[in-house]
């Protein structure tokens, strides 16, 4: 037996637990002193009421005989492809319910979509990025070209046509830096793929924070995206699903390689290694998209961008330069005074009780940037600001 040796080329990321012990240092050593995280990754506020009536019924169901489900169907049920089919038509994009397939979140089919590809293509992606990415291609020892996110190209690397790739990802809204391409960008990024027969793997799993009506929130907006894209978004921030666990991915039955269709493909590995989404977790999901489940997480939402504004304006009134925090729950920020990431981060903690994440963490790129959250609470946010104006 020989392991994966791509395995022992992945880096180990200590980002998180390296913050964690130098909060955990700090109050150990000024246990009166509270410190507030910015650094937040996951949601706070629970589930709607929506979701959890349709799942406590659908609890009721499993429990009698008449009403009992098993095995689910293969995509995901048809009740759920349906509302997110209508989901894509508010969004005047037609999708077929084939193309429609429901995952336990986007991390998995992220990761996952990689066994209907050869480990020979090339990949593109962007620096500063959600390690997923990198980490799944590494362990698939594919080769892996960056483009780089600066403040020059506003953390929006647009591709080098004389540059081929093969297998491109996208983030928008970006997780760390909050910035989101609009439809001319995309636009030229689905140039690329079409001209270099490369696939884009687009990442939307923060689409439902764009509050700008002239952004694209998915990018089957664009012309042509259908012929080279696969669109892979989650409920984990859209709904609060973190810890509930549900996702869709699309993939058009446009998208032809080799005379081959990847929907095809990805049907045959889906039934082949996965077993579905848990019924109660399905109807749950359907609650999501019903006029009065969108009406409650919107709700959730538009805290969660207050908390965004209200850092947003706390930076613009420091001179601090930074990208997303509108159309994002993430703001990403130069580090003032030319500091490193973690010099900041020390900064911030001993200095003002504040945590939050270096972007040094996402990739080369992120060295003197920071990333901040709005997933905390509205009094935090507010004590955090506070503090925030008393950086020098
Ligand atoms: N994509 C991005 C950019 C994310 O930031 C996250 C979660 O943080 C995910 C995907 C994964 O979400 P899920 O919980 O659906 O697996």
């Amino acid at each position: 037996m020989q392991i994966n040796q791509n395995y022992l080329a992945l880096q180990d990321s200590y980002l998180f637990s390296t913050i964690a012990k130098k909060v955990s240092a700090y109050k150990a050593e000024y246990p009166d002193k509270k410190v507030i995280s910015l650094g937040i990754g996951d949601v706070t506020l629970p589930l709607v009421p929506a979701v959890t009536s349709a799942m406590q019924k659908a609890v009721a169901e499993m429990g009698q005989a008449e009403t009992f489900r098993g095995y689910g169907e293969e995509q995901g049920y048809l009740f759920l492809r349906e509302a997110i089919q209508k989901y894509y038509a508010g969004k005047n994009i037609s999708l077929e319910l084939q193309e429609i397939f429901i995952s336990d979140g986007a991390k998995s089919d992220l990761g996952n979509i990689l066994d209907i590809f050869s480990t020979d293509n090339t990949v593109l992606i962007p620096d500063p990025v959600y390690p997923v990415y990198v980490d799944t291609n590494i362990m698939a020892g594919r080769k892996i070209v960056y483009i780089n996110g600066n403040s020059e190209n506003g953390f929006l690397p647009m591709p080098d046509f004389s540059v081929h790739s093969d297998i491109i990802y996208i983030c928008s809204p970006n997780n760390p830096t909050g910035a989101v391409y609009n439809a001319e960008q995309l636009k030229v990024w689905v140039d690329y793929a079409l001209e270099h027969k490369a696939v884009i793997l687009f990442d939307s799993a923060y689409e439902i924070f764009i509050q700008d009506s002239s952004l694209p929130t998915s990018i089957y907006e664009i012309e042509g995206a259908k012929k080279c894209v696969i669109e892979f978004c989650s409920l984990s921030k859209t709904a609060g699903f973190t810890g509930t666990r549900c996702g869709y991915t699309i993939v058009p039955l446009e998208l032809m390689h080799e005379n081959i269709s990847l929907n095809r493909l990805w049907l045959r590995r889906q039934t082949t290694k996965f077993n579905g989404v848990p019924y109660i977790i399905q109807r749950g999901a359907e609650a999501v998209f019903s006029d009065e489940g969108l009406v409650q997480i919107k709700s959730n939402i538009a805290y969660y961008q207050e908390n965004a504004r209200i850092l947003a304006a706390t930076l613009d009134e420091l001179g601090i330069w930074f990208t997303g925090g509108t159309n994002s729950p993430y703001l990403w920020l130069k580090c003032p005074n030319n500091l490193s990431s973690w010099e900041f981060f020390d900064k911030l903690l001993h200095e003002h009780n504040l945590s939050g994440t270096p972007g040094v963490g996402f990739g080369t790129n992120g060295e003197g940037f920071f990333r901040l959250t709005a997933f905390g609470s509205r009094e935090n946010i507010i004590e955090a600001t506070n503090r925030l104006k008393e950086l020098k």
